[in-house]
């Protein structure tokens, strides 16, 4: 964006204004603050933020000003991200599987957190990684997986130990001197908070099995986002069953909880505006962004159908829903969102359509396949 004004009023402004050619991610700061605040108030333990799912400057800073403390890091330039926004704030390296040059790196930094998924990796933090920086604890947490439940797509197929494994590892990692924890990541977008109480209750056996009291457990992420009309998120429910779950099954010997969300923080606190290229033979919706840009999570995850369009001058458009096929501005036939999006019949080319809640695992996977992807940012008051 070109226009020299800071701080917009909402997208509509911006498309009345500017009527900009290329996609534009729209943030609105007092809405991440105020998402920030629904998890430090709401969570029973410490909320640490998944840097990869939005790593924007302007997230971070508002992330800290509104109190978060911790961050999720998964390599070396996310943790000089955060050691250089956020100096005082923990770094949770929380990638299980690292090069011996990655954990040097990390030992250099000082990182006194981190995860691991199975005894070769765990055999090579025990040679390289102190049990003590600067006069504390240097903690080690076993991840473990438990089959899918609940989740949009499942992490499990590529990181997390059965239990019996996570709890070999817990006694060694105890026995070596390290801060025994246990973590997990139930999947993303987890709308059911199923998905958290049968992995919680699982912790509890692992320490059993291996005889040790976990300092810790780190609930993951997985919080969901508003993505679908009428379907909100309801953080509250997911944070009380994880309090009732834990004290449940762990009674006296609760641990400390952390969690680490990354889309339950970012995504709703952005929205994306694209443009129609075109309504070929007043069909098939062409837009300016799709799965290679701001959109590439659809495909995988499923669509945001929280969708408002606008004519050229920023009025909305009213006529009744139909649905489309929507495809992007490349040449390569996956660039399509799934199924079809209900858009008002008025549509036209020229028009602008914006997608609320956009802000995870958009601006960061944004390419310039084809010569597309040159999205613009712009800061809101108000994303309505
Ligand atoms: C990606 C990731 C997260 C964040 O996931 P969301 O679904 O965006 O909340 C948290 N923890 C780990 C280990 C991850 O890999």
């Amino acid at each position: 964006m070109t226009n020299s004004k800071t701080v917009w009023q909402n997208p509509a402004e911006i498309i009345r204004e500017t009527q900009p050619e290329n996609p534009v991610l729209v943030f609105a700061p007092t809405v991440l603050q105020e998402r920030a605040r629904t998890f430090l108030e709401g969570f029973p333990g410490l909320v640490t933020y998944a840097v990869k799912s939005n790593p924007e400057e302007a997230v971070i800073q508002n992330l800290v000003t509104a109190g978060v403390q911790g961050f999720d890091v998964a390599s070396p330039a996310e943790i000089d991200l955060i050691g250089r926004l956020a100096p005082r704030a923990a770094r949770h390296y929380h990638n299980p599987v690292r090069s011996q040059s990655e954990i040097r790196q990390a030992v250099d930094a000082k990182i006194r957190a981190w995860s691991v998924d199975s005894m070769s990796e765990l055999e090579k933090l025990l040679a390289h990684v102190p049990t003590e920086v600067d006069g504390e604890g240097v903690e080690i947490s076993p991840r473990f997986k438990l089959p899918v439940l609940g989740a949009v797509y499942d992490f499990g197929s590529k990181f997390g130990a059965g239990p019996e494994y996570a709890a070999e590892m817990l006694k060694l990692v105890a026995d070596r001197g390290y801060i025994p924890s246990l973590t997990f990541h139930p999947g993303t977008q987890c709308t059911d908070p199923i998905a958290w109480e049968s992995y919680i209750k699982v912790a509890r056996e692992i320490c059993d099995m291996a005889g040790v009291r976990a300092r810790r457990l780190n609930v993951g992420g997985g919080f969901p986002s508003h993505r679908v009309v009428g379907v909100e998120p309801d953080l509250a429910s997911i944070f009380a069953e994880i309090g009732d779950t834990v004290a449940e099954a762990f009674g006296d010997d609760a641990p400390l909880l952390v969690c680490e969300p990354g889309r339950g923080l970012c995504a709703d606190a952005y929205a994306l505006i694209t443009r129609v290229k075109a309504v070929r033979d007043g069909a098939a919706v062409f837009l300016n962004d799709g799965v290679y840009g701001g959109l590439a999570e659809l495909p995988i995850i499923g669509n945001i159908d929280r969708i408002e369009v606008f004519d050229p001058q920023g009025n909305p458009r009213q006529g009744p829903p139909v649905g489309r096929v929507i495809f992007g501005p490349t040449c390569d036939s996956v660039d399509r969102l799934p199924g079809e999006l209900s858009l008002p019949e008025d549509i036209a080319e020229g028009d602008y359509v914006i997608f609320q809640g956009a802000g995870a695992y958009s601006v960061v996977t944004n390419t310039r396949f084809n010569g597309f992807g040159a999205l613009g940012h712009a800061t809101v008051m108000s994303l309505a």
